[in-house]
């Protein structure tokens, strides 16, 4: 049974929240502040956190950040004020897996609650993750998730994206990554690169590695 924390100070609002979550099975606990938030999210009693940004204590942006700081990987779902686009964005900067505008539906939170713990199942255990966004690389099983999608990925193309995501946004020449991924036994003037760039972008998406004319590859951020 999953358990999840929600932190709102409304007490309406967390009411209306923690009735729905229970009807639908979901163990709940609530805080009201976010000093409590962070304490209970850090340990590992909770599979998800339902975060109200504006909370007495902390405030939900400095428990997200604080959370990440400390690398825990709980899946965050923030609540904002409608029509707040700089919360949100900053939120998702901070970590947050998703958002919910406030008023909102009981069961379109439901929905994103489904969606975030059926990946966070599907999740290895924290450490052998590398992440940039929403690109997500398992060193143990060679398995990318891009957004919602999971895909395996060969080993010539799992050290690419590896060498790509341990460098987000910085421009790596092919000369760099073709002695990182292929050792030198390759004659710098092969395609191979861009071969495998090419398989790369068809599991992950093409928008995310950019190719930077004249001179390699960049994964965008
Ligand atoms: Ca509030």
């Amino acid at each position: 049974m999953s358990r999840i924390l929600i932190a709102e100070d409304d007490a309406r609002i967390a009411s209306f929240i923690e009735k729905g979550l229970r009807r639908s099975g979901y163990v709940t606990h609530v805080v009201a502040d976010g000093v409590s938030a962070y304490e209970l999210a850090r340990g590992r009693d909770f599979d998800l956190l339902i975060l109200d940004l504006g909370l007495p204590g902390h405030d939900g942006l400095t428990v997200l950040r604080k959370l990440r700081n400390a690398r825990v990987t709980l899946p965050v779902i923030i609540l904002t004020a409608r029509d707040a686009v700089s919360d949100v964005v900053g939120g998702l900067e901070s970590g947050a897996d998703d958002y919910m505008s406030k008023p909102f539906a009981f069961d379109e939170l439901l929905a994103r609650v489904r969606l975030r713990l059926r990946l966070r199942r599907e999740e290895p255990l924290d450490g052998f993750l590398l992440r940039v966004g929403d690109l997500v690389l398992d060193l143990r099983t060679r398995r990318v998730r891009a957004g919602n999608r999971v895909t395996d990925l060969s080993a010539r193309e799992f050290a690419l994206a590896e060498i790509l995501m341990r460098n987000p946004d910085r421009v790596l020449s092919r000369e760099q990554l073709l002695s990182q991924v292929w050792g030198f036994d390759y004659d710098p003037g092969s395609n191979i690169v861009d071969v495998y760039v090419r398989y790369l972008r068809r599991k992950i998406g093409a928008e995310r590695v950019q190719t930077v004319r004249g001179v390699g590859y960049r994964l965008r951020v």
